[in-house]
């Protein structure tokens, strides 16, 4: 296991994009990062985030999300230890029978094995089949290039062995739909084409995908053009999905000035405010009658700077009926709101 060459491209990316935040070193390793419960209109959600060692692209311009995790290995066994906590909290247990969805994150790529133990990810599906009888979809977070199908299927087949069929859905983040700002500005590095052959992998195997975008990701993109791209990633989704015969969910966040990124500068300096809610409705109304999903994220974690959160933007009153819509899907709620 090339643990410190992991260590090393973390490194490498957190100084390509300029990051100045550190790692939660301190953190207890037998437990998880954080966890936390949605309602969707897939039921309840439980998402979880893996204490492991961070994303080694480390490099996308806002991202501060491997500030929650270790810049060094964290070994199976401690995964494991984090698995049998979730098992035994007393919040979990009490809704194990409710819980429909579990997402699986290590704020990176939960299908780098040298990230994630190979063999904690077995225990932890061994273990969803025993404890939430009711499962139905278990997501996955990885940036694409560690999707492996055969890994999938074998997989999906444990998750059969459930009491109730469980589907596959892959996360992936996207953030945005320009070209030119999601590769060249954001660093995402990735391209149409590997997002496609992704879907046409996936598609055989009847494997759901969920997107995450970010509204306004980057500085010196007015409001408008931030509502286009989101509009933009909608048309693309909804066209590809069907071409495709995936099932799409886009996972909209509206973004905030991440602690030690350049957003976090670019605020400060006037060059970056977050999206208001009211254009984060409006971009999410333009899905009404596509082929896709829509859930729009409503929590910045606590990693924002303050004053430097969509939340700090007004419209608090939106909040509700956009947690309205993330439960039914219901595009009557934002009439008039966007
Ligand atoms: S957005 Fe995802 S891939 Fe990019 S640095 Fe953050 S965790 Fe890694």
């Amino acid at each position: 296991m090339e643990t410190d060459n992991v260590a090393k491209q973390i490194d490498f990316g957190s100084r390509k994009a300029g990051k100045t935040y550190g790692f939660d070193e301190d953190h207890d390793k037998s437990r998880p990062a954080q966890w936390w419960f949605q309602e969707s209109d897939e039921g309840l959600i439980l998402f979880v985030v893996f204490y492991t060692q961070a994303c080694r692209w480390s490099r996308c311009l806002g991202c501060n999300l491997p500030s929650q995790v270790s810049r060094t290995h964290v070994d199976y066994t401690a995964i494991i230890a984090q698995v049998d906590f979730l098992m035994t909290d007393p919040g979990i247990a009490k809704r194990r029978e409710r819980i429909r969805k579990v997402i699986v994150s290590n704020n990176g790529s939960v299908l780098d094995e040298d990230t994630f133990s190979s063999t904690a990810l077995m225990y932890l599906i061994a273990q969803l089949n025993l404890n939430m009888p009711n499962l139905s979809v278990l997501a996955m977070e990885s940036r694409p290039e560690y999707v492996d199908t055969a890994e999938l299927e074998f997989i999906s087949r444990a998750l059969a062995e459930g009491d109730t069929p469980t589907h596959l859905e892959i996360a992936i983040g996207f953030e945005a739909f320009d070209n030119h700002i999601r590769n060249n500005v954001f660093d995402k590095g990735l391209s149409l084409e590997s997002f496609e052959e992704l879907l046409s992998k996936m598609a055989p195997y009847g494997f759901h995908l969920k997107s995450y975008f970010m509204q306004k990701p980057v500085p010196n993109m007015s409001d408008e053009d931030a509502v286009t791209d989101i509009r933009d990633a909608i048309d693309y989704l909804s066209r590809v999905g069907k071409q495709e015969g995936v099932r799409i969910n886009m996972h909209l966040n509206p973004t905030y000035a991440a602690v030690g990124t350049v957003l976090e500068t670019a605020f400060k300096q006037g060059k970056f405010t977050p999206p208001r809610l009211v254009d984060v409705i409006r971009a999410a109304q333009h899905a009404k009658g596509k082929d896709l999903s829509v859930f729009v994220g409503l929590s910045d974690e606590g990693l924002a700077i303050p004053g430097g959160s969509f939340l700090d933007t007004g419209g608090k009153h939106l909040l509700a009926p956009l947690e309205q819509f993330n439960r039914n899907q219901d595009f009557n709620i934002l009439d008039g709101l966007g």
